[in-house]
């Protein structure tokens, strides 16, 4: 059936790398074997995920040239998945927490600026339903799938859609991609958590030899408790992504503001366009200055685009202030 919605292109690229740096095998360094590409539409934007896949270069391993894509994919879709897992939690949540018709989904989705089918709706609601009633202990072919594996690398996520909703909590296997257990708690206790894992780690058939989480303290202490000694990897990249997440809210605003502000040069550029006396010319260099500033973005979480247009008008303003002083002794 062809489709009828078009998806929107993704504006933005994330690179992701591996946590989990060697072979959990034969414990050698694996090596950036190639990239793997994945479009992800969730709920704020559409990302194009650049993903870095590593494999072991050890022949004699028995993992040798098996590839292993960074654990961070899980977080963001589930696996060949075109909705990100955050639609999934936020349409699992308006339904049993808000009984929302698949239409008032749609609609709301659509307002959020989400490209979506109400079928697609349907089908999310679908994979929601599978992953909360997914049990890793009736499940064979997951069972066989691990136990040939010999050992799991976990990893944890919590994915709240609103503040006050429920958050859907997901453990997963990061070799093979699979969902253990997906469920969705009011609480983020340590102690619930834990439980969960212990849930997870009770039917496994298999070891645990590491876990990677955002590095929550809930989940910290969650991993600590559960898993005593088990190595736990942190996404430090993901930790400070979502600590500043407020703050790079508040810039991208401000840059917004800034903006507007400088609006009129387009006006000024015209009248001194084709003219080359002295301040023709030097007003040319400012209002070439003032677009270049306007066209340097930052890039989250550590570089502050608005911050940085605010330095650089008020270096173009001082510069201004000074040329102004001279003229006037002058
Ligand atoms: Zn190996």
């Amino acid at each position: 059936m062809p489709r009828r919605t078009q998806r929107p292109e993704a504006k933005r690229t994330e690179v992701l790398e591996c946590n989990q740096r060697h072979c959990s095998y034969c414990g050698e360094l694996m090596w950036h074997a190639y990239d793997n590409h994945h479009t992800v539409t969730g709920l704020e934007e559409v990302v194009h995920l650049q993903l870095q896949v590593r494999w072991c270069v050890n022949p004699e391993c028995e993992h040798y040239q098996v590839p292993y894509r960074p654990e961070e994919e899980g977080r963001w879709a589930l696996p060949h998945h075109e909705f990100g897992l955050d639609v999934i939690a936020q349409i699992g949540a308006w339904r049993y927490q808000e009984h929302r018709t698949v239409s008032e989904m749609h609609e709301r989705l659509q307002r959020q600026g989400v490209v979506i089918s109400p079928r697609s709706v349907i089908n999310q609601l679908e994979r929601y339903d599978e992953l909360v009633t997914l049990s890793l202990r009736q499940s064979a072919q997951l069972q066989q799938r691990l136990t040939e594996q010999k050992h799991v690398i976990l990893a944890i996520d919590g994915l709240q859609p609103d503040v006050g909703h429920e958050v859907l909590w997901v453990i997963r296997d990061c070799l093979s991609g699979e969902i253990l257990l997906a469920r969705a708690l009011l609480s983020a206790a340590q102690d619930d958590l834990a439980a969960l894992l212990q849930e997870v780690v009770t039917v496994l058939p298999v070891p645990v030899v590491g876990v990677v989480s955002d590095g929550q303290q809930s989940i910290r202490k969650a991993v600590a408790k559960a898993l005593p000694g088990v190595a736990h990897g942190l996404c430090h990249f993901h930790y400070l992504r979502e600590a500043v997440r407020p703050l790079y809210e508040a810039d991208r605003h401000a840059k917004k503001e800034l903006k507007k502000r400088v609006r009129g040069i387009r006006t000024l550029e015209r009248q001194v366009e084709e003219r080359e006396d002295l301040a023709s010319v030097a007003t040319q260099g400012y209002c070439q200055a003032v677009r270049s500033a306007l066209t340097d973005d930052g890039r989250a979480p550590l570089d502050a685009a608005g911050l940085r247009l605010r330095e650089r008008l008020t270096q173009i303003g001082a510069s201004l202030e000074r040329a102004e002083k001279k003229r006037g002794s002058q």
